[in-house]
């Protein structure tokens, strides 16, 4: 567990946003140095493949509160946001997105209310998503919907990843198994004391969405099976209502053998076997999905690797592994 020598910590995962990330530490800095605290700014490079690390070194070297962590590979948001609470040391932490569509502003704003109300969690809420796209708009639409009829209804319905969380909590996801985390639902369902402070979405300052369709199902999936087994009942609800279908379909096909009428009936057959197929097909992708779940977790390798710390040593190697929060240091390759 890391020792807390800093008041706030400021993560943010970035992949390719070589264009965005001038913007946001000219807006976030003054706002940090106003608060008067301790602090630290993580930015966890995902694997970028454009100039993002070495435009946040070159930035480092006049701001040095800013430190740079950057992985291996892009392992997406969610583990490159693992990676930064292993790494941050503050008393608070805040996760925020590098494109300015979280406000830093409203950073103070949760700070104030988690002293005044004494709470663990400060929820972002963004009460207005008019800078989204009516596609994103949608499609959140139904993932918070979904969520909170398979997960549970203490989801809230437009809180993402712009929170503040306090060491007790971080700590508390550190020591997590989870291999492939979904911070906004594990976080409310960890049951900590919390607030909110609402905000608008702005528009992203600059570059394209890091988040296409196939990264958004891929999070669906993901925060649909690490906490609920209702598709696996579903399926078993579909096997069960199939079995009836199929049952009384038995019936009506013996009655039309004792009638003498059985050549005609290729369309209900086709359909029957159709269907059985598709339902079988279905339940078992969603066994496989579970099952794969199972399989990574039982291979237990690490979600994320650090190639680079800028608080670390710089010729040294640093991998994390996910049941020990210590980094584990290792000799360099060459
Ligand atoms: N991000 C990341 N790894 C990825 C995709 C995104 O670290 O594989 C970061 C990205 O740089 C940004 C945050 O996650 O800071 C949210 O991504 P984005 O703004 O593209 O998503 P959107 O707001 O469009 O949902
Ligand atoms: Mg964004």
């Amino acid at each position: 567990m890391n020792v807390s020598s800093l008041d706030l910590s400021v993560v943010t995962p970035m992949y390719n946003e070589r264009e965005a990330v001038d913007h946001f530490v000219a807006r976030l800095r003054p706002v940090l140095d106003r608060l008067g605290l301790a602090y630290e700014v993580v930015a966890v490079d995902d694997g970028s493949r454009d100039a993002t690390v070495a435009r946040l070194l070159e930035l480092r070297a006049g701001w040095p509160q800013l430190r740079v962590v950057a992985l291996r590979r892009n392992v997406g948001h969610q583990a490159a946001l693992a990676a930064g609470l292993r790494s941050a040391r503050g008393d608070y932490v805040v996760s925020i997105d590098a494109d300015l569509q979280d406000p830093p502003e409203t950073i103070g704003d949760m700070l104030a209310v988690a002293r005044e109300k004494a709470v663990d969690v400060v929820y972002g809420v963004r009460h207005d998503r008019s800078s989204d796209t009516i596609f994103k708009r949608r499609t959140a639409g139904v993932y918070y919907w979904t969520m909170r009829r398979l997960v549970g209804p203490w989801v809230s319905d437009q809180a993402g990843d712009f929170r503040l969380m306090s060491r007790a909590v971080v700590d508390v996801l550190n020591d997590l198994p989870e291999q492939r985390p979904v911070y906004r639902l594990m976080v409310p369902s960890l049951g900590f004391s919390s607030a909110e402070v609402s905000y608008v979405r702005a528009e992203r300052v600059a570059g394209e969405t890091k988040y296409p369709l196939s990264k958004m199902i891929k999070l669906t999936l993901d925060s649909v099976t690490s906490f609920s087994a209702t598709p696996l009942r579903i399926a078993t609800w579909l096997g069960l209502l199939s079995f009836l279908l199929c049952l009384g379909l038995m019936v009506s096909a013996l009655v039309a053998w004792g009638l003498g009428a059985v050549v005609p009936g290729w369309t209900s057959l086709y359909v029957a076997v159709l269907l059985l197929g598709g339902v079988q097909l279905i339940c078992l992708g969603l066994l496989g999905e579970y099952i794969g779940r199972i399989y990574a977790a039982v291979q237990n390798r690490p979600p994320f690797l650090v190639a680079m710390d800028t608080e670390a040593a710089m010729d040294t190697e640093v991998a994390m592994d996910t049941d020990d929060a210590e980094p584990q240091i290792s000799l360099p390759q060459k």
